[in-house]
C-alpha cells in the first residue's frame, strides 16, 4: 500500500470504538503500520502536507464561524503532549488557536465543580482550541492517588460524556488524542530530560513518583478510553513512541476531521460587481 493510501486509513486504525474495550495492551505504543525508517522522510512530507491543509482549513473555520475545535491531548509524562502541539500547529496562524494546560487545580479552581474551569476554556466559533491535559485528569488522579471516593470518580465518566455531548449539540467538534509510550520509552526520555542540560528544565522529578504508579495509570486510563469514547466525541490511541509516526497520524485524524466539516466562506452581504473602491 503507498504511503498516501495508508494516511487514508489512519483515523480509522487507531479509532476506540465506541461501546468496545480500548484493549490497551493490545496496542502496540511502537506500532507504525509496517512503515520504516526509509518512510521516515515520507511521512515527514505527509505530515507537512496535513499541517498545509489544516493552516488552509484554519482560515476558513474562522471565517465560517460555525463550530468550535476542541483538541484534547491526554498521555502520560513524556509521552509527547507538548511535541504534538509544536509539530500540528507550524505555521498555523496564532491568532486562530489557542493552547491551554491544565494543572494541579489551583484553590479557586478546586472550590468549583470540576468542569467549571474546563467549560470556561472551550473553544468560541471559529476557533481551535488544544488542551494539553483536560478534564480527564479528573479520574485519574483521585483514583490513582486515591483522593475522593470510587463511587465520586466512577461517576464522572458519566457527567463527562454528557458535558461533551452538551458541547457536540452546541457546535464544537472534539477530537480526543490518547498519546500511547511504553513504558521503556517514558524511562529513556525522562533519563534524556536528566541528562541533557538543555532539557534539564523539563524534568519534574514528581514524575518519577508517578513513574512507579504505572499500571495503576494504564488502568485508569484503559477504563477512560473503554468508557467515554463515544459517537459524539470518540478516543483515539496513537501510538507515541515514534515521534514522527506519532505526528503523521495526528495530523491526518485532524485535518480529516476539519474537513469532513465542509468549511465554507460565508457569502458576501454586498454585491462584489456592484461595491467599488474610489
Ligand atoms: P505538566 O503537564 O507536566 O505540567 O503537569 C501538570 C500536573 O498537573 C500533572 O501532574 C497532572 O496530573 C496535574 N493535574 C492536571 N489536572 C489535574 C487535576 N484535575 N487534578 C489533579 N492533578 C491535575
Ligand atoms: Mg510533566
Amino acid at each position: 500500500m503507498s504511503l498516501q493510501k495508508l494516511c487514508k486509513h489512519l483515523p480509522e486504525a487507531f479509532l476506540v470504538k465506541p461501546g468496545k474495550r480500548a484493549h490497551l495492551s493490545k496496542r502496540n505504543p511502537s506500532d507504525t503500520c509496517g512503515l520504516k525508517d526509509k518512510d521516515v522522510a515520507g511521512a515527514d512530507k505527509l505530515q507537512d502536507h496535513n499541517v498545509d491543509r489544516l493552516c488552509s482549513l484554519q482560515q476558513r473555520l474562522y471565517a465560517d464561524a460555525r463550530f468550535g475545535i476542541l483538541i484534547i491531548l491526554q498521555g502520560i509524562d513524556a509521552s509527547g503532549k507538548d511535541g504534538t502541539t509544536r509539530h500540528l500547529f507550524t505555521g498555523v496562524n496564532p491568532q486562530g488557536v489557542r493552547v491551554h494546560s491544565f494543572k494541579v487545580p489551583t484553590p479557586e479552581e478546586a472550590s468549583h465543580d470540576y468542569l467549571w474551569r474546563i467549560h470556561a476554556d472551550c473553544p468560541q466559533r471559529g476557533e481551535i482550541v488544544v488542551f494539553n491535559r483536560s478534564h480527564y485528569e479528573d479520574i485519574l488522579v483521585p483514583r490513582v492517588h486515591d483522593l475522593v471516593p470510587k463511587k465520586t470518580w466512577q461517576a464522572r465518566y458519566r457527567q463527562i460524556n454528557q458535558f461533551e455531548r452538551h458541547l457536540v449539540e452546541n457546535d464544537t467538534v472534539i477530537i480526543k488524542l490518547f498519546l500511547h509510550i511504553s513504558k521503556e520509552e517514558q524511562r529513556v526520555r525522562l533519563q534524556e530530560r536528566i541528562s541533557d542540560p538543555a532539557k534539564n528544565w523539563k524534568m519534574n522529578l514528581k514524575d518519577l513518583d508517578e513513574r512507579k504508579h504505572w499500571a495503576d495509570y494504564t488502568a485508569a486510563y484503559e477504563d477512560i478510553l473503554t468508557e467515554c469514547s463515544t459517537d459524539e466525541a470518540p478516543w483515539h490511541v496513537i501510538p507515541a513512541d515514534h515521534k514522527w509516526f506519532r505526528n503523521l497520524v495526528v495530523s491526518q485524524i485532524v485535518a480529516d476531521r476539519l474537513d469532513a466539516l465542509d468549511l465554507k466562506y460565508p457569502k458576501p452581504t454586498f454585491d462584489p460587481k456592484k461595491v467599488r473602491v474610489v
